[in-house]
């Protein structure tokens, strides 16, 4: 069971969505404003293209050897005083951490806005045990006020407009309703400041892990990592396996791709390597199920991740650095935001993610929710060839739903047969334009007509005319 998963609601929640013209909006002017910083950032890089394909051959060199990296960063973290805990899984994940939380007797928690503890649903098993995480990130704590999860994998508020905040601020915290942005941040300052000083433990993600040095680096522009990470005794740090490359030398080229595909900047405000406690912060024990014996990956059974290693082309999706560029560009999230995807990740990467980590049977309609035009391929810092995995995905959600009548898969198998031969084929056009009124409202293709602009076809083909003309 998936904590918070409701991609099944795919086609009920873009329809919602798409309603929603303020939702749009906001993410229209915001993904548009991303873009422009994104493209002005890449130009002024002349070796763009080369440090992407550098970025794709260290990930990819990785995956391959991905037990090897993880047994040696295992190892070197442990020997800087790392305590590492394995799970197989979100429930595995969870029991851990929050046995971690029992010992260190229920504190206070702040935390980082991290999405792999959005996947295990962490706050959620925090909170069933009546405990209060608090969100540090802005966008993110917005987003804890208002009970929703993120929609945007680095903006998390960025389906709400100024005004909406300001609205949300005054329900929940008694501000004025029409705060300016200025006075919002003030308040979100004040109250978190308060919170950090209180806290008692801290969890962070991690945006890579160095296998040489059993080190790990955190990316942020807000200070709330550094924070979150020094002020708490204990620092809880949450890491799938992917997160790894092999050198501290690999992290030269990240730096420059994430925070240019992410929000068009040159560098990130703060970028903090951790190796080991800080002097006079102890470690941990070592606790979890899923740890095998002398600091071994757990079983690979249960792990979706690991089951992914497998197969080169969904490997690939792995390389994903989390720099939401691919959902900048992507025409289908620019018009339903994220929270339509149903899951934590939304866009081409949650399309490609969600029916992978959760099963297809759980995201169907997710990889046929694509142009196919490549945008994101193409704004992808790791080159990850998400239109191909979509594809892939798509003929296994075809199979999954047995291609009902009325289906993308019917019509194209329709499409096939007609375009056989060239007799079959003038056949199709004379129908097309005999039955193209009619069959928009009846028959198998209504449902799929309904959603989409039809050209209507031309009154005489291209044939006709040329036959015509030849005479
Ligand atoms: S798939 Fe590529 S573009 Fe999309 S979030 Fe991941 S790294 Fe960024």
């Amino acid at each position: 069971m998936i904590h918070g998963l409701k991609a099944r609601e795919f086609d009920r929640l873009s329809r919602e969505a798409l309603g929603d013209d303020i939702q749009r909006g906001a993410i229209g002017k915001a993904t548009d404003l991303i873009r422009g910083r994104r493209g002005a950032a890449v130009a002024r890089l002349p070796e763009w293209e080369e440090l992407r394909e550098r970025a794709r051959a260290v990930k990819a060199h990785t995956l391959a050897r991905l037990d090897h990296y993880l047994l040696q960063f295992v190892e070197r973290a442990e020997a800087a005083g790392v305590v590492v805990h394995w799970a197989s899984d979100a429930t595995d994940a969870t029991e851990i951490i929050t046995g971690l939380v029992a010992e260190a007797g229920e504190r206070p928690i702040v935390k980082a806005k991290s999405m792999v503890t959005e996947e295990i649903g962490l706050n959620h098993a925090l909170e069933a045990r009546g405990l209060r995480p608090v969100e540090t990130d802005l966008g993110e704590w917005i987003q804890q006020l208002a009970g929703e999860p993120p929609s945007h994998i680095i903006v998390p508020a960025i389906h709400k407009t100024q005004a909406q905040i300001a609205r949300l601020f005054a329900e929940q915290l008694g501000s004025a309703e029409d705060a300016s942005a200025e006075e919002l941040t003030a308040i979100a300052r004040r109250i978190l400041r308060q919170e950090f000083a209180d806290a008692a433990i801290g969890i962070s993600g991690v945006n890579f892990a160095v296998a040489e040095t059993g080190s790990f680096l955190l990316l942020e522009n807000e200070g709330n990592i550094r924070l979150t990470t020094s002020l708490p005794r204990l620092h809880l740090a949450v890491m799938g396996i992917e997160k790894l490359v092999p050198r501290l030398s690999d992290l030269e080229v990240f730096l420059r791709l994430l925070p240019r595909s992410g929000t068009g900047q040159h560098l990130t405000s703060y970028q903090s390597i951790f190796t080991g406690p800080a002097p006079g912060r102890g470690a941990a024990p070592r606790r979890g199920r899923g740890g095998g014996p002398g600091g071994a990956p757990p079983p690979a059974r249960r792990h979706r991740r690991r089951a992914l290693v497998g197969d080169e082309l969904r490997r690939s999706s792995l390389q994903c650095i989390r720099c939401g560029a691919c959902l900048n560009v992507c025409p289908v999230y620019r018009q339903i935001g994220g929270h339509a995807y149903g899951w934590v990740y939304p866009g081409p990467i949650g399309a490609v993610l969600t029916p992978q980590l959760a099963g297809i049977h759980e995201a169907k309609a997710l990889p046929l929710a694509s142009s196919l035009g490549g945008a994101c391929e193409e704004g992808c810092p790791v080159k990850i060839a998400l239109p191909e995995v979509l594809r892939d995905l798509g003929r296994e959600a075809g199979e999954a739903q047995g291609e009902a009548p009325g289906g993308e898969g019917f019509g194209c198998g329709r499409w096939a047969w007609f375009m056989r031969t060239p007799r079959r084929y003038r056949w199709a056009l004379r129908l097309a334009r005999l039955g193209f009124p009619l069959g928009k409202r009846l028959g198998p293709f209504r449902r799929w007509a309904e959603q989409r602009e039809l050209p209507r076809p031309a009154a005489r083909s291209f044939r006709d005319q040329w036959k015509e003309r030849s005479r």
